[in-house]
């Protein structure tokens, strides 16, 4: 079923999956809060990702970094020059954009200088959402002209109307840096400012050898973490697929240079299919190649997983070929020596790098708009979540089916508390049972487990299965083995081919 967005955000505050950051003073734009079974959720995937990179495989390892590092580090990433997104706005309605994500968007330029061919005038130039002292310069060749002499640059319009007010009005595009600064100590001035991070992966690369080193490890091997991130993003919609925090699933796996195109193919199959195996519908996911002009500043070869999300289609996660960008930078930056000594060959070189990076709110996000279905069964509507059991915040919901017979409520607290030692499991009497039942379904709870007053005598228990709703008595005594079995908790790998 198409499901609008509404409909999720609904469903997330109705039953304390994602609310509003500080909802009773009015919220704060772009930052949400993970209620109890949200929490449980992003959790889920969390752990889903870290099995998949660090457990079931024996050439990844997992580190935490610090959120605040040396700011040197992101002069040397880049990131304090080149972290930026083109803004512009609408002069009539004050609606701010990203012109990169505007259908379309050209933006025309008057030029005075001097042009290989033509000589000394004033040229029409059009753009993208570039910015024209970046592209207008002399030695460049902008519209095919090849630019020897630039004198003046002046903005003449965009022939597009802005997306909200409709008028053309949009200003020309400007430079937003993305990092967050803050300040170390009580002094507010340059020396003090420090970056929170804007992604997880520069951990790994100035750890890259303290972990080679302390691991024994060999190449090719990898460094993956979880862990916040923040970006002043500047437009924030969509719910929480584009936030200023937000949390980061990366790994940088250094291989050695002619190894890395089939890694890269590798690691580009390996992502596509995790969210398959934990039940993505393969209509909703795609891969896509970036184009040369599409590639971020450190990237040699990109392709996100996109899913199709109600707003359209929307990058999950990157994986990008970064060639020995960061480790280069880092060792020309301080003299420290990152290169790898290869004992087979022995020569020494700089690993190349290929980084999967998912976003954890993204993942949670599609995962339950993908699960999302309603349907009507005896002339009832029941809406229900049909996330995979690995990934569901409840894996069973006891139920006594009369909460009046003490015999019955005992039996269903034994049984939870037995169910508890592997995983959520919970207990409610607090409505009749198709109401409970409901409930459940609707935050995606695989088993319910129901006591009656037959249970009493025949020692067994009603099983309900979430999606086809199907029932079966099962023994009180090897309930707690039957549902171990039941909710499977390590969905098989899918190791399908992908065409790249
Ligand atoms: P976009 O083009 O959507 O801004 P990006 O290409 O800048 O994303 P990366 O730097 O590749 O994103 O970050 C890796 C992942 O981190 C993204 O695929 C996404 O899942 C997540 N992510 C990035 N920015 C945000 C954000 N502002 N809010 C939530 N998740 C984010």
């Amino acid at each position: 079923m198409v499901v609008s967005l509404d409909t999720v955000i609904s469903l997330c505050k109705r039953r304390g999956i994602i609310f509003q950051s500080s909802e009773i003073y009015g919220g704060m734009a772009a930052c949400y809060d993970y209620g109890p079974l949200g929490a449980e959720i992003k959790r889920n995937v969390r752990n889903a990702w870290w099995r998949a990179m660090t457990q079931e495989r024996d050439d990844v390892d997992g580190i935490e970094c610090s959120i605040l590092m040396n700011p040197e580090v992101w002069r040397t990433s880049g990131h304090v020059e080149n972290f930026t997104d083109p803004l512009v706005d609408c002069k009539s309605c004050r609606a701010r954009f990203r012109a990169d994500h505007l259908d379309g968007y050209r933006a025309r330029y008057k030029v005075t200088g001097v042009v290989e061919g033509s000589g000394e005038g004033q040229y029409e130039v059009e753009l993208g959402p570039a910015i024209p002292g970046k592209v207008i310069l002399a030695g460049h060749k902008v519209d095919d002209r090849m630019f020897e002499r630039v004198d003046k640059i002046e903005y003449t319009g965009s022939p597009l109307a802005c997306p909200t007010c409709g008028n053309k009005a949009l200003t020309e595009p400007r430079l937003f840096n993305l990092l967050f600064r803050t300040h170390v100590g009580p002094i507010e001035d340059a020396a003090s400012t420090v970056f929170l991070r804007p992604e997880t992966a520069q951990g790994m690369f100035v750890n890259f050898e303290n972990c080679r080193g302390t691991m024994r490890r060999k190449l090719p091997f990898g460094l993956a973490q979880i862990g916040r991130s923040f970006r002043n993003e500047i437009t924030t919609k969509a719910f929480v697929f584009r936030t200023l925090e937000f949390e980061q699933m990366e790994m940088e796996y250094f291989c050695k240079p002619g190894t890395d195109e089939e890694h890269y193919r590798h690691w580009v199959a390996e992502r596509y299919n995790w969210y398959i195996r934990y039940g993505i519908k393969r209509e909703n996911l795609r891969l896509r190649q970036h184009d040369a002009d599409e590639l971020a500043h450190y990237s040699r070869m990109c392709h996100d997983v996109e899913y199709n999300f109600p707003m359209g289609w929307g990058e999950l996660e990157g994986i990008a070929h970064r060639g020995d960008y960061d480790l280069t930078k880092h060792m020309e930056a301080t003299h420290k020596d990152l290169q790898y000594f290869d004992p087979e060959t022995n020569t020494k070189y700089t690993p190349y790098v290929i980084e999967p990076a998912a976003g954890v709110d993204r993942t949670v996000m599609c995962f339950l708009i993908d699960a999302y279905d309603e349907e009507t069964v005896l002339d009832r509507q029941r809406v229900v979540l049909r996330l995979h059991p690995a990934l569901a915040p409840i894996k069973v919901a006891v139920l006594p089916l009369l909460k009046k017979r003490p015999e019955i409520v005992e039996i269903c607290h034994k049984l939870t508390g037995d169910l508890m030692r592997h995983w959520k499991a919970v207990y409610d009497d607090t409505a009749a049972i198709g109401k409970l039942y409901r409930r459940q379904d609707e935050v995606g709870t695989p088993f319910c487990v129901t006591v009656d007053v037959e249970s009493l005598e025949d020692g067994k228990a009603t099983v309900r299965e979430r999606d086809q709703m199907t029932q079966e008595r099962v023994e009180l005594d090897r309930m707690e083995e039957y549902l171990v079995e039941k909710v499977v908790m390590v969905p098989p790998k899918v190791e399908e081919p992908v065409a790249i």
